[in-house]
């Protein structure tokens, strides 16, 4: 039997890819969903080529030449963010791949777990935000929530087989992004353009320009705070500029065990599709003959404050992850749009968190409602 796979946000960078997986494997995967926010060309054309029983265009705007393309297929097409939502309880799908990027990615990947589906999890702002209601809702369930994202893909893979055994610590391994090595005085000019270059990785432009600040790697450490059910010490990370060692795993008797590949989305997503089965596939390999050595370092989190952030925000807990999360979107889209300089992103997210009242115990309710304050909040400091 074919997994049926809906792809929320299908039209990214992590969507595109995981199509290309399923392209690779028509044997094993079949598209069921996929949803887009605005860009209808390319919807259209992943409708036509995999030929899913429905499509979403959050943008209603565009539902017209959605439909209108798609007239003479069988394809339901639907608009709008609760679409999204309602899709996602669908009974004709298997796995969702929850490829949304931020908080808007939320709603419909708890609607996905609350209907008992599979879920490969790209979307990490889902658990920054509500990881204790979204874990505790996937233990309910009983639904395995299988994360994409390549450093929680290398753990996950390091703890197969060790069910009975403690986790000393993780250590979440950081490329450093486009900017490592820079000081403050060089950060203060760089423009977007500089930050979407990132070394290693191509990416949407939010987890680019949060890569470049190692607002990732925060974020990271609150993901991996749910995923894997730590405390927030056991969370290490280090800077790894080759990006060869995925992540890594100590146990109590100070065995270390890594993940390591060239780096490529293509293999945390595929494995994430097929696990627990690895497929066969040509990607490039790593060859230990022809590696220039591997490096690690200590992050510099007195530039790159919102790492720093982070980590007070995961000590912290209660609402304060999705407060920093909400401000940080908020900062990366002013930054994106020209608005702000690079530094001023990291000084919204501190005067966010100052500001905003602190629970410690959220409700989702409580946790949407903060979400709201921190951007209504971290928005009014810039003007947008
Ligand atoms: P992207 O910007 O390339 O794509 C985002 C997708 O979400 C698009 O399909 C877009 O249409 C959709 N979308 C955007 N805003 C939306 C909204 N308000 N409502 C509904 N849909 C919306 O992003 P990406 O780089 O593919 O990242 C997706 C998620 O995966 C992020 O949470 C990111 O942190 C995570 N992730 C990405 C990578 C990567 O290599 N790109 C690696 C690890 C984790
Ligand atoms: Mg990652």
């Amino acid at each position: 039997m074919k997994k049926r796979i809906a792809i929320f946000g299908s039209t990214g960078s992590v969507g595109t890819q995981a199509l290309e997986v399923i392209a690779s494997n028509p044997d094993k995967f079949e598209v069921e969903i996929l949803t887009a926010h605005s860009n209808d060309k390319l919807l259209i054309q992943q409708a036509k080529k995999f030929n899913p029983n429905a499509v979403v265009i959050v943008n209603e705007s565009k539902y017209a030449a959605v439909k209108d393309a798609l007239a003479q297929t069988d394809v339901k097409v639907f608009a709008g963010e609760s679409a999204l939502e309602e899709v996602a309880t669908f009974d004709s799908y298997d796995m969702m791949v929850a490829a949304i990027v931020g908080f808007a990615g939320l709603k419909s990947t708890l609607k996905g777990i609350d209907s008992g589906k599979a879920i490969a999890l790209a979307n990490k702002e889902t658990l920054v935000v509500a990881g204790d209601i979204v874990m505790q809702k996937a233990v309910e369930k009983r639904v395995p929530v299988i994360p994409v994202d390549s450093e929680h893909s290398a753990i996950f893979q390091c703890l197969l087989g060790e069910t009975r055994n403690k986790i000393e610590k993780v250590v979440l391994t950081a490329s450093g992004g486009p900017f490592l090595g820079k000081k403050p005085n060089f950060l203060v000019n760089v423009k977007k353009e500089h930050a979407l270059q990132h070394p290693n990785w191509n990416m949407g432009a939010k987890i680019s320009v949060d890569s470049a600040t190692l607002m990732n790697k925060g974020l990271e450490m609150i993901e991996a705070r749910w995923l894997f059910n730590l405390q927030p010490k056991q969370i290490q990370v280090i800077v790894h500029p080759q990006s060869i060692i995925h992540s890594m795993v100590q146990f109590e008797d100070g065995s270390i065990k890594a993940q390591m590949s060239l780096p490529d989305m293509k293999l945390p997503i595929q494995y994430a599709l097929a696990f627990p089965q690895r497929i066969p596939n040509t990607f490039p390999r790593y060859d230990f003959t022809r590696s220039p050595g591997l490096h690690f370092e200590q992050p510099d989190i007195k530039t790159f404050r919102n790492l720093a952030l982070a980590t007070e925000a995961l000590h912290k807990g209660g609402n304060m992850p999705c407060v920093l999360n909400a401000a940080n979107e908020i900062a990366v889209y002013g930054f994106l749009r020209n608005r702000i300089g690079f530094l001023d992103m990291m000084e919204i997210v501190e005067r966010t968190m100052d500001k905003i009242h602190y629970i410690e115990n959220p409700t989702l309710e409580e946790y949407f409602e903060s979400d709201a304050a921190a951007r209504n909040f971290a928005a009014s400091l810039i003007h947008i």
